[in-house]
């Protein structure tokens, strides 16, 4: 039995003041104040740290100079996410050949299976491809791109051992509504991106099954206020919630902010999209099969602006920045709603039963420490 205490702590939708918490074997059984119960005889104390549950990472392709499609890349990116808050992430494919993805996929699986308690833990892989569309491909290759097919989700599926957790999907091309349809039933969260769609096909979309957008703003139909298309649906739509590269570079800061007016509090969901050269100097660098260059903060391949250098806690305080959300508000959209909208019931919250995942924060929410299962990760 393990106990820590603080300054403050956000589950996040409730706030402690003088919090205590109690954790057993990786699990958290109880969340108090200092005020209700008597202090344990023996509790760790964090000082004037904010308590908030460890950020989760829906969509990360890479870090630390490692893509998690490379042998032995997903144990790197698992160190270098506990420096950055995260204790939970969905290992992400670019689209390839199909025999380098369902070997990369067998490797992650495995990855899931072992648990490694070091660094942040996957929890299952996003498919990002290989059924998107040639308009908005962005830097995913023409060449592997492939029209919807049941059949070959289930190829997708067998390889992963059932651990594909969310796909990206273009939902207006032949075959993706089946593909949604059968995906959702399996409890992956199907996400419109990479897509042309209109208006009616993004509706077809979330009539099938999808109920997450990806990257919004990022290779879609751009607004057009008599056309809306995909973001028409994407940003008043709230059968959906959504997720943004909050960089200021992906999309301008003025557009964070209509997008977290649109989704709100409870839709909204950070990603970074971050690459392999993520936590490393300007360069050359691999995504999948593809060159990446990366210049100021940039990343570039073929002259088309590829995933991001962005780590979650920055785009964190990114939101606190550009939108002037408050720290509470702010890590719930790092936290609790990508976990609820992975499905991910045991972490995202600060509950009895719930993993012993914490990020230790500044008030400012600069990552002090990781605690993932009820451990301090190495910094
Ligand atoms: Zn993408």
């Amino acid at each position: 039995m393990s106990a820590i205490t603080s300054k403050l702590l956000f589950t996040p939708r409730e706030r402690i003041d003088q919090p205590i918490v109690v954790f057993e074997e990786g699990r958290i059984v109880e969340v108090s104040s200092r005020a209700q119960r008597e202090l344990p005889a023996q509790v760790l104390d964090l000082g004037d740290a904010v308590l908030v549950p460890g950020f989760v990472d829906l969509h990360i392709h890479g870090g630390a100079g490692c893509d998690v499609m490379e042998k032995g890349g997903v144990r790197v990116v698992s160190r270098f996410l506990a420096r950055h808050g995260v204790t939970g992430y969905l290992p992400t494919t670019v689209t390839a050949p199909i025999e380098k993805t369902l070997s990369a996929l067998d490797r992650i699986a495995t990855d899931i299976e072992k648990g490694d308690e070091t660094g942040a833990r996957p929890r299952g892989i996003h498919l990002e491809g290989p059924f998107l569309s040639h308009l908005r491909r962005g830097v995913h290759p023409e060449k592997d791109l492939l029209k919807p097919s049941v059949q070959m989700f289930d190829r997708f599926w067998e390889a992963a051992r059932g651990h594909i957790r969310m796909m990206t999907i273009a939902p207006e091309l032949d075959g993706a509504l089946e593909v949604i349809a059968g995906a959702a039933t399996r409890g992956v969260l199907m996400s419109l991106g990479h897509s042309d769609a209109s208006l009616e096909a993004s509706r077809s979309g979330i009539e099938a099954g999808a109920r997450h957008v990806t990257h919004t703003f990022n290779a879609m139909r751009p607004l057009d206020h008599r056309a809306p298309g995909i973001l028409g649906v994407a940003l008043t739509d709230a059968r959906l919630s959504a997720d943004i590269i909050a960089d200021g570079l992906h999309t301008d800061p003025s557009m964070v902010g209509l997008f977290l007016r649109a989704k709100g509090p409870d839709a909204s969901v950070l990603i970074t999209d971050g690459l392999s050269p993520t936590g490393m100097p300007d360069g050359h660098y691999h995504l999948g099969s593809l060159e990446v260059e990366v210049k100021d903060g940039l990343c570039v391949s073929n002259g088309t602006i590829a995933g991001s250098v962005l780590t979650l806690d920055q785009a964190v305080r990114n939101v606190m920045k550009f939108a002037r959300w408050n720290l509470q508000d702010s890590i719930a959209l790092a936290s609790l709603n990508p976990a609820r909208a992975a499905g991910l019931s045991d972490v995202g919250t600060l509950k009895p039963g719930a993993r012993a995942d914490f990020a230790v924060l500044t008030a400012q929410g600069e990552v002090r420490q990781t605690i993932i299962g009820g451990t301090f990760a190495e910094s």
